[in-house]
């Protein structure tokens, strides 16, 4: 399988430069050339499958430079029960993204169970392992550098802590992530992570990262890397999932079933994305945001209107606080046939911090990839946080609350509809807490998190100290 940049002006690469590559040197980002087709007869031989095995026979067809016994071994150490075996009532399990039927039509597919407690693990535990293998085949070490404002740093420094040839420098901002994120994130003690917390907000952390990788020179000396949320590798693992959910739900592989999708990057609705388009029979991807509703508004319009940072709202499921979805591009340019010279127009609008609108001929062709959309505000999370709560006895969190808002706009009666559970409930206790008067059980190692050694420097805003600091420990 070789890869292609969206804009059309990079070379074709293999797998493996693809995931350690990032952005493309057109600044475009890597897709498959083509999508690999599974028929019902491929689905019928699935649903025996365990995780491990579902997981395999999806990536071989996306991965032909990494020999199969290896890829196997890859898979079989990331997805263990160890790793991913938490869940809501604290009793180990052994199943990976299992499903919860709360009503006739309507289930959570469960992302949450891995060690940050957020749908990110699962791309990120595969990242760590084959990042490991990658590297020490090619005789090569990474320095990751990357900012968070909550979820991502967490599932990449557990993911990475420990892996030979591998570094972390996460930059957070000082201060402002809840006590449990920072918590997770500052009480790694491990030798190869680097938590810098930056005098500034997030966005001051992102254009650090921004102004490191810009200087090609020092990026390339030192191998700088990144896990953020474009990296293909990340897309491929989420795409198992959606395939995981609808074995579950179905009996008959000809029978369609709709995902909701709280979303913000646009990754993990990509991978949605991509399955349909390997004819796994998925009606509707619902597009689920909170009061940052850029992507609903195209859904619903057209029009792809970024907003600006200072326009960007702090909600109660901040990790859906984005003002550009960085993956939606991958969406745009298989709607518009994949062509690379209308896709460069329409983000040269983009770039230049514009907006674009899709011709009415092309906006007829948005439902034909089966996308929806609802929008959500704080009322709404509160109101079905305590809802489920009542009538299912299931403590969501906020962003899950998010999808079963957009879910119950478009739930159909016959159709099962399943909401990706992003986040356990525990890492968002206090909008919980304001919902139903009380907080979610946490799971059993993360009791006392918060009283635990933490370990991180106190930076200012300053990209050269962010080198300097590189250059001494890397
Ligand atoms: C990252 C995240 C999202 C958004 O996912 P995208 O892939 O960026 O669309 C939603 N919910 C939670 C809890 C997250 O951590």
């Amino acid at each position: 399988m070789k890869y292609i940049s969206t804009r059309g002006k990079s070379p074709e690469l293999n797998f493996c430069d693809v995931l350690l590559g990032g952005l493309a040197p057109d600044g475009g980002l890597y897709l498959p050339k083509t999508y690999p087709k599974f028929t019902k007869n491929d689905l019928d031989l699935m649903r025996s499958m365990s995780y491990q095995e579902l997981a395999f026979s999806i990536f071989e067809k996306f991965i032909d430079d990494i020999p199969k016994d290896d890829l196997m071994g890859i898979v079989n150490n990331t997805y263990t029960a160890d790793v991913f075996g938490y869940n809501r009532s604290n009793q180990n399990s052994n199943e990976i993204t299992p499903t919860l039927k709360l009503k006739d039509n309507l289930y959570l597919l469960s992302l949450s169970n891995g060690p940050t407690l957020a749908f990110k693990d699962i791309a990120m535990q595969f990242l760590g392992h084959i990042f490991e293998y990658v590297l020490a085949k090619e005789n090569k070490t990474l320095n990751i550098l990357g900012a968070t404002s909550g979820d991502t740093g967490p599932a990449a420094e557990y993911a990475m802590k420990g892996k030979k040839g591998i570094n972390v420098f996460m930059l957070s901002p000082y201060g402002t992530m809840s006590p449990f994120q920072a918590a997770q994130m500052f009480s790694l003690a491990d030798e190869n992570i680097y938590n810098i917390a930056v005098k500034g907000v997030f966005d001051d952390c992102q254009d650090i990262v921004k102004a490191v990788s810009n200087d090609l020179q020092f990026k390339k000396d030192n191998n700088i890397g990144a896990v953020n949320s474009i990296n293909w590798g990340r897309i491929l693992a989420q795409i198992v999932y959606y395939f995981k959910g609808y074995l579950a739900v179905t009996k008959d592989s000809t029978e369609q079933v709709d995902f909701t999708v709280p979303t913000g990057n646009f990754g993990n609705i990509c991978a949605g994305h991509i399955a349909r388009m390997m004819d796994l029979p998925i009606r509707h991807l619902v597009v689920a945001t909170n009061e940052n509703d850029v992507l609903d508004e195209f859904f619903r319009t057209g029009k792809y209107y970024p907003r600006t940072s200072e326009n960007t709202f702090q909600t109660s499921s901040p990790s859906m606080d984005i003002s550009k979805a960085s993956n939606f591009e991958r969406f745009i340019f298989d709607l518009i046939g994949r062509d690379a010279s209308s896709l460069r127009d329409y983000w040269k609008q983009i770039d230049n911090g514009g907006f674009f609108e899709l011709d009415i001929e092309t906006k007829d062709k948005v439902s034909m990839f089966g996308f929806i959309s609802s929008s959500s505000k704080h009322r709404n999370r509160i109101k079905f946080i305590k809802q489920f709560y009542e009538e299912y006895d299931v403590i969501i969190d906020t962003h899950t609350a998010d999808g079963v808002k957009a879910s119950l706009d478009h739930l159909s009666k016959d159709t099962p509809m399943l909401v990706l559970e992003t986040a356990l409930p525990t890492k968002f206790e206090k909008t919980v807490y304001e919902a139903i008067g009380k907080n979610p059980i946490r799971p059993e190692p993360l009791v006392n998190l918060e009283k635990e050694h933490q370990i991180f420097e106190v930076f200012d805003n300053s990209t050269s100290l962010v080198k300097d600091y590189i250059l001494a420990k890397k």
